[in-house]
């Protein structure tokens, strides 16, 4: 093999640790704490926490490759885990708190998780699934000393303590770039959850390529609000850029409604933040009713489900915040895609701009998508073409945890599930996922437009749109509306509202007005139990309707 002569590091968590805290050491992290209020530190301590609970857990027996999970919010204490466990040499497993416990126990047991740390909030929960957590040797409170909790769950740890009897000067040992750092679950909306597991190299890649300035682009001026979950696939990426960057930090820990964050925005003249759609709705919504104009606050990342293009407007005519809409999945580290026009946009009418805007953007260097037909045949980058959305990359998983069968096509790409359309410059625009898209008439429908126009109706709160059975067209689509609080809005309103948006034939046949929308573990509405409670909503007003016309057809003839 042939070698140049430049030196050769082994990409590393470690590394970017070290970097935060050797030149960005005195930067603050304001970070929330569980039972309320902030506390101030710095990237200097947070690097030296990470080296002591790394130190204390290589003393508790912890040995290399083992996995250490986490139930955690965004603060100071799971950022010392997300830096001091990988770079030990073991597994950061993060567990999404919203799961059930059945899940919760299935996860622990299926990744064998060695050590669990814990926030004071779920010390009940964890005390009653324990006995059923077997491969657990230590549970540890995200604290300090706590009687009451050590009550609950016999042998209990403190965080806070582990960090004392921890060494400073602790050595990182020598990892592989390929070595496992993290781990995360899918959150199983069909059948068990399956695991993630992340390298050091390709955790590095993804923060390197996805802070360039088309994508998070933030620097050591900004301060970063991640509202994006440390416990769900790495909070997007954030805590590793922000390490790169050396960017201020104000974690939210538990408080995600609007008016705790817009007050955390405002207290500490936070510019730049990351979260899904629900959470920025929240937040206009807060900023509105308190007649907030001004903000600090100038981009935030949106992603994981689709950016309503009115939330995007408002947030830019209102308030003058950009928000940049952003495509990933558990599957893909998470970013593949994020929205920053090209210099030819600049000169279309802006109504263009928008609809390029509006869509979940491009590849970041490192992955490549495509499009695919269901017979596999790859379509063409015209903008016009759907079809299931693939993607490989540096970043991209190849198998499951604990499955023996590749997750990947024949000729190495993931299937997500996805249905997109991609243009020559790789823009891509997501219609649906496979099993969410409503089969009319042997058309589909993309609940993605029926889902935005909904939510663009200034009476909705929120909206989804489902397939129900129909006799004649197989499919239709039925609109499932939260309305806003004291609203009146009625259907055949809501139904108008759809005039001249989408063809006749895509508008709704029914609007379900419900008081909430089930949402899942990682805050996305579950279409699935929407399907199951209102999937024959039409069934037999529509049979009827068939037989009738069969009569008619037949009095007829
Ligand atoms: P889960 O919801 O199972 O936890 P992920 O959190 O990995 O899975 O979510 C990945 C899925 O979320 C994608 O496959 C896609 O369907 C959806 N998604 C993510 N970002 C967007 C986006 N910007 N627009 C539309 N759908 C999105």
């Amino acid at each position: 093999m042939l070698h140049g002569k430049m030196m050769h590091q082994q990409l590393s968590i470690a590394s970017l640790i070290d970097h935060a805290a050797r030149y960005h050491g005195d930067t603050e992290i304001v970070s929330a704490l569980t039972e309320g209020g902030f506390e101030r530190t710095s990237w200097g301590q947070v690097a030296e926490n990470a080296r002591r609970i790394a130190s204390a857990l290589v003393q508790r027996g912890m040995e290399q490759g083992d996995r250490i999970g986490t139930l955690a919010w965004n603060n100071r204490r799971h950022l010392e885990l997300y830096f001091g466990v990988p770079s030990a040499g073991m597994v950061c497993h993060t567990l999404n708190p919203r799961l059930s416990p059945e899940q919760m126990v299935y996860i622990v047991g299926h990744a064998g998780d060695r050590m669990l740390f814990i926030e004071k909030t779920f010390v009940p929960l964890v005390a009653s699934l324990r006995e059923q957590m077997t491969s657990l040797r230590h549970v540890v409170l995200l604290g300090p000393r706590d009687e009451d909790a050590a009550g609950q769950i016999p042998g209990l740890l403190f965080h806070d303590e582990l960090l004392e009897e921890g060494d400073p000067q602790f050595a990182w040992p020598e990892i592989e770039e390929t070595a496992p750092s993290s781990l995360c679950y899918t959150s199983g909306t069909t059948g068990n959850p399956k695991g993630v597991l992340y390298t050091h190299r390709s955790t590095l890649l993804h923060a390197l390529s996805a802070n360039h300035p088309d994508g998070m682009g933030v620097g050591a001026s900004d301060t970063v609000m991640p509202v994006v979950p440390m416990f769900h696939v790495n909070a997007w990426g954030l805590p590793y850029i922000a390490a790169i960057a050396g960017t201020r930090l104000a974690m939210p820990g538990p408080r995600l409604d609007g008016e705790s964050l817009a007050a955390l925005i405002e207290a500490e003249k936070v510019t730049f933040a990351a979260g899904v759609p629900t959470i920025w709705l929240g937040l206009l919504t807060a900023m509105e009713a308190a007649g907030t104009r001004e903000t600090s606050l100038k981009r935030t990342v949106v992603g994981g489900s689709a950016l309503p293009p009115s939330m995007r407007a408002a947030f830019r005519d209102r308030h003058g915040v950009e928000l940049i809409h952003a495509w990933g999945m558990t599957e893909t580290s998470p970013l593949g895609t994020m929205n920053a026009p090209l210099a030819k946009h600049r000169d279309l009418p802006l109504d263009e701009q928008d609809m390029i805007g509006n869509g979940q953007g491009r590849p970041l260097f490192g992955v490549e998508l495509r499009v695919v037909d269901s017979q596999g045949h790859v379509l063409p980058n015209d903008g016009q073409s759907e079809g299931n959305l693939q993607i490989r990359g540096h970043w991209v998983l190849d198998h499951y945890v604990g499955q023996e069968k590749s997750a990947l096509t024949f000729d190495g790409w993931f299937d997500t599930g996805d249905i997109a359309t991609l243009d020559g410059n790789g823009f891509m625009i997501i219609r649906d996922r496979s099993k969410d898209i409503i089969k009319s008439g042997g058309e589909w429908i993309s609940t993605v437009d029926l889902e935005n126009i909904a939510v663009s109706h200034p009476k909705v709160a929120n909206a989804a749109a489902i397939a129900a059975r129909h006799p004649k067209w197989d499919e239709r689509p039925v609109i499932c509306c939260v309305r806003r609080p004291q609203s009146d809005l009625t259907e055949a309103e809501l139904l108008a509202h759809y005039d001249g948006k989408v063809p006749r034939w895509q508008v709704p046949d029914r609007v379900l007005f419900l008081d909430s929308l089930p949402l899942g573990a990682t805050g996305k509405v579950v279409k699935a139990t929407l399907r199951e409670q209102h999937g024959d909503v039409l069934w037999d007003d529509a049979m009827r309707e068939l037989r009738a016309e069969q009569d008619g057809a037949a009095a007829r003839n």
